[in-house]
């Protein structure tokens, strides 16, 4: 089983011919809504993939947060860590888009900044023996520690998506509770003091003496590399035709957690959570463009 840990948003789109400058009004199409939220997508994309998900998180005691709610629960996603508290707004991205795809985006983080380490103790029984725990960072950084250290002392297997990186370093315990780190070429090198331009797998391969076991660095369309305990690994990306590369990262990730959960040997599970990055690129949106268990299988024969 897999529980996720993580923010849930609601994204509200609007696309225009020209994004305004400050002062300035525009108008643009209809309002595109779409359920968001890294922790949200990670959790709907392990569920597409074939996984019993476990969600922990916080929504506003609106509206926005009852359809987030219900949108999980459509997924088949098990929504019993997740509460709504009054008087918070639930997580929202406000998104414009420029046709050309130029954007921009004002993010509200609402009841995701409520999850405390008490509200998360409230929430969510720790991970157990054989079940795999799986973070992002659009929560507090205190409680992503404190999910992992016990998630690691009930011997769970901790897999942290260091995304988006805050503006202040990470904690180094942080990166030495994790036993898996997945992070794209800009949080791998926002992680890593500025040297010497190595390689990307040089890059894993730091990364990893910094504490997880095992590290995987996302490349977009040219794939992904990684270090584990039995060397590096390197995929090529599938070639596709992307549309939208939104929930590219958040499939990997899903994948990847459930490849590794499932004792599926590194290089297999990288290739795997490539085409599940790839396919999620083929759709526009974020979680509507997850991929499911069959469709992944079906770009690995091909
Ligand atoms: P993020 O969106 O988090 O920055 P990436 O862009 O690295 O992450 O994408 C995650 C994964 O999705 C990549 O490792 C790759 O396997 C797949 N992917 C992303 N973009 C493409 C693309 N244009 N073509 C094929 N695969 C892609």
């Amino acid at each position: 089983r897999l529980v996720v840990i993580g923010s849930l948003n609601m994204d509200l789109s609007v696309t225009v011919s020209r994004l305004p400058r400050p002062g300035e009004t525009v108008s643009g199409a209809d309002v595109v809504r779409g359920a968001g939220g890294k922790g949200a997508n990670q959790a709907v994309a392990a569920a597409r993939l074939g996984a019993g998900v476990r969600m922990v998180g916080l929504l506003g005691e609106d509206t926005l947060g009852g359809e987030l709610r219900a949108g999980l629960l459509a997924e088949g996603v098990d929504a019993g860590g997740i509460a709504q508290l009054p008087g918070v707004s639930t997580g929202l991205a406000l998104i414009v888009v420029q046709r050309d795809g130029e954007n921009t985006i004002t993010l509200s983080p609402g009841a995701n900044h409520r999850l405390d380490v008490p509200a998360l103790e409230e929430l969510a029984e720790p991970a157990g023996p054989g079940e795999t725990l799986l973070l992002q960072l659009e929560v507090p950084v205190e409680t992503v520690l404190a999910a992992a250290r016990s998630a690691r002392a009930a011997g769970a297997l901790t897999v942290l998506n260091a995304a988006p990186l805050p503006a202040l370093p990470l904690p180094s315990e942080l990166l030495a509770a994790v036993d898996v780190l997945v992070v794209n070429e800009t949080e791998a090198a926002g992680l890593l003091a500025p040297g010497p331009e190595p390689d990307w797998a040089t890059h894993a391969r730091r990364l990893r003496a910094l504490g997880p076991d095992t590290v995987v660095i996302t490349l977009g369309a040219a794939g992904a590399v990684a270090a584990g305990p039995d060397g590096p690994v390197a995929e090529d990306g599938f070639p596709v035709a992307a549309v939208d590369t939104v929930g590219a990262g958040d499939a990997f990730c899903a994948q990847l957690a459930l490849a590794l959960g499932a004792g599926v040997p590194l290089a297999q599970a990288v290739r795997r959570s490539c085409a599940a990055g790839a396919l999620a690129t083929t759709r526009r949106g974020a979680q509507a463009a997850l991929p499911t268990r069959a469709e992944v299988d079906g770009l690995l024969v091909r």
